[in-house]
């Protein structure tokens, strides 16, 4: 069976909620496993973020709350963790984060994803279900290749259950990282996360940021719709379609999209998948 999740970020705004609140109803009438909300490094959206993973689990859907370790002591990771629990929450996605500054990594009781892993191991044991990131065109810090897989690795080595790739427009780098973690022994399921295309510019500007290659061929037929908002829609509907054919023909287990608070335009991929 694909399985199929949407990621949401916090709101902050009523309005901004409200909005969210009926994006989350369009998108739960496709029975997705579950929705994720992303979390401010260092617990600045901490409290927006448990606003919406628990209208979202009113809802009767299960939400997965992102939790990063970088600027959170150990005992804010520990309370939060509690209160998830109260909330019934039995999934997070497990982070390491980004602190705006870069600063926060060296003073941090939790330096790196893996830490954290292990650190809700200890804590809770089994309840939760945890999904740890994964980078097919490498995270945009490490050093090598190779090194970058390795601490992949160790996420999954620490008990991490399954993963959500950062977003690519390649597939062949989600197949080559699956079967490179594959020949280290990893198991786990290994989503790929999609990013609808439906502005180039602000595309640009996120993926530079998380190290997400847009390929020439892409750029340079985005670049020439201009402010042309449709062509650019039916273009990238087409081009995300057929990379997700591909992938789910290949093996993936299911996809995650970011939605950006949006539902349209995952809905009309994820509609011609299935
Ligand atoms: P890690 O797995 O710890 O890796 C981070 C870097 O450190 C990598 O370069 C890795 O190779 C290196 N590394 C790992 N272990 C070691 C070690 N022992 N020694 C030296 N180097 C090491 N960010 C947010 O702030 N909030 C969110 O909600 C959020 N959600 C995300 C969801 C997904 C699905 C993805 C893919 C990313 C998300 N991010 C989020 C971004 C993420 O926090 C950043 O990419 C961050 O820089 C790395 O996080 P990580 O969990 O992959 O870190």
């Amino acid at each position: 069976m694909t399985t199929l999740s949407f990621e949401f970020f916090p709101t902050k705004t009523e309005e901004g909620t409200e909005k969210l609140l009926k994006v989350r109803d369009e998108l739960a009438a496709f029975n997705p496993e579950f929705f994720s909300v992303t979390y401010g490094a260092g617990g600045s959206t901490r409290d927006r973020t448990y606003a919406i993973v628990k209208a979202i689990q009113e809802r009767g859907i299960a939400a997965a709350p992102h939790l990063s370790c970088v600027g959170d002591s150990k005992d804010d990771l520990r309370s939060l963790l509690n209160e998830y629990k109260d909330l019934g929450i039995d999934r997070i996605v497990t982070l390491r984060g980004d602190l705006p500054s870069g600063a926060g990594l060296a003073s941090s009781e939790l330096r790196y994803a893996n830490e954290l892993v292990e650190f809700i191991r200890e804590e809770t044991g089994d309840h939760f279900t945890l999904e740890v990131a994964a980078y097919p065109e490498m995270h945009p810090q490490a050093t090598s290749f190779e090194q970058d897989l390795e601490h992949f690795v160790n996420k999954v080595k620490a008990g991490a259950d399954s993963a959500i790739t950062q977003y690519f427009f390649n597939a062949d780098s989600y197949f080559n990282f699956v079967d490179r973690v594959r020949d280290m022994g990893v198991d786990i399921p290994i989503i790929p996360g999609i990013m609808p295309i439906t502005n180039y510019s602000k595309l640009a500007r996120f993926s530079d940021a998380c190290g997400a290659e847009i390929p020439r061929w892409i750029r340079k037929q985005l670049e020439a719709y201009g402010d042309n908002n449709e062509s650019i829609q039916q273009f990238g509907e087409e081009v995300v379609t057929e990379m997700c054919h591909r992938l789910l023909e290949g093996g993936a287990p299911g996809i995650h999209f970011y939605t950006l608070n949006q539902s349209e335009a995952s809905l009309r991929v994820w509609r011609n998948l299935v």
